[in-house]
């Protein structure tokens, strides 16, 4: 239980949602910042304007999946109030107090580290990562069938990076019955995708491995998929590019050759904002329960 934890809970979309109805189960205490509009009341939190939170009772801090913009806007779907995170705010907090976020910017790293307040990262979490990985892979099949007029079934794709993403959507893809194609640079990634009975290539020889290439899955944040290599692929190839922006593809060269190129970030929120929100919220609940026993464990 997280019982005597005081947490403010900042702004932030649908998937802010289940990690309020999660934190409220489990007896914590929450101000909601950036909620007035939402209809729903959760047992245990109470909506608060930002200036009259009193920083100095809170444990932790809970904001978006983007954390705030480069000057200190917290994204609030649900309010119209303008929510601004500052250094003399965080300053305010005990100093255990915790920050949470999805990601970070140098804004948001440069006033937790001025304020000496710990900032916790959650998507650079491998456990968050795979999770994730989950519900982009249903979206990703969802583009794949919503820009194309052939079965995934049969269709030959190419899948570029076997991190945390792309192991994911290529083992669901070959599941589906397409001839998987997987692209990485490290050897030790090739015997992976040998194992996994996909056919694998060293990016080195990409240009040659797109040659008849249906579908082209992206999840390489580094510019890979460069004209050059569009210029060997079908015309009637799909590009989908999971890589955070500004993806790995020369979109431009793609339009003027008239392949058809998405950039497709954050799918988790759009596809499964609940599930996305239960992955956030259970891996937070542990993260905050772990900080709390830590504490106590300091003061017994
Ligand atoms: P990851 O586990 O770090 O995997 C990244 C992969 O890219 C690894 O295979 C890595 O290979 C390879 N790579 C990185 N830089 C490279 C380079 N310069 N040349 C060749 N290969 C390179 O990351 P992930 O969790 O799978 O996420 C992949 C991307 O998808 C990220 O940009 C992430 O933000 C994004 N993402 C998007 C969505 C969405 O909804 N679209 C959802 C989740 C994540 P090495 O191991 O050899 O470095």
């Amino acid at each position: 239980m997280l019982t005597g934890l005081q947490i403010a809970v900042m702004g932030g979309d649908a998937r802010q949602l289940e990690i309020i109805r999660k934190l409220t189960e489990m007896d914590a205490k929450l101000s909601l910042v950036g909620f007035e509009q939402l209809d729903h009341a959760f047992t245990g939190a109470i909506k608060e304007k930002i200036e009259d939170l009193d920083f100095s009772l809170v444990d932790a801090i809970i904001l978006p999946v983007p954390g705030t913009s480069l000057e200190g806007k917290v994204e609030t779907i649900f309010s119209n109030e303008k929510v601004v995170l500052t250094e003399e705010m965080i300053s305010n907090t005990p100093s255990h107090c915790t920050i949470y976020s999805g990601i970070s910017n140098n804004y948001l790293t440069g006033i937790t580290k001025k304020a000496n307040r710990r900032l916790v990262l959650l998507f650079e979490r491998d456990d968050v990562a795979i999770y994730n990985s989950i519900p982009t892979v249903e979206g990703t099949i969802m583009l794949a069938i919503q820009h194309t007029d052939f079965t995934i079934h049969g269709s030959n794709i190419v899948v570029l990076g076997l991190g945390r993403v792309g192991m994911s959507v290529a083992r669901t893809f070959h599941a589906l019955g397409a001839k998987v194609k997987v692209g990485a640079r490290r050897s030790e990634h090739i015997a992976r995708i040998t194992e996994m009975g996909l056919t694998p290539f060293l990016l080195n020889d990409l240009e040659q491995s797109v040659k008849d290439t249906d579908i082209c899955i992206n999840t390489i944040p580094y510019p890979i998929v460069t004209a050059s290599v569009i210029s060997k692929m079908p015309a009637h190839t799909l590009i989908i590019d999971l890589a955070s922006k500004p993806g790995g593809t020369d979109f431009r060269y793609a339009e003027k050759r008239g392949i058809k190129a998405i950039l497709a970030p954050g799918l988790p929120g759009i596809v499964a904002p609940k599930s996305a929100g239960q992955i956030l919220a259970n891996v937070l609940t542990q993260l905050l329960k772990d900080d709390l026993m830590k504490r106590k464990g300091k003061t017994q």
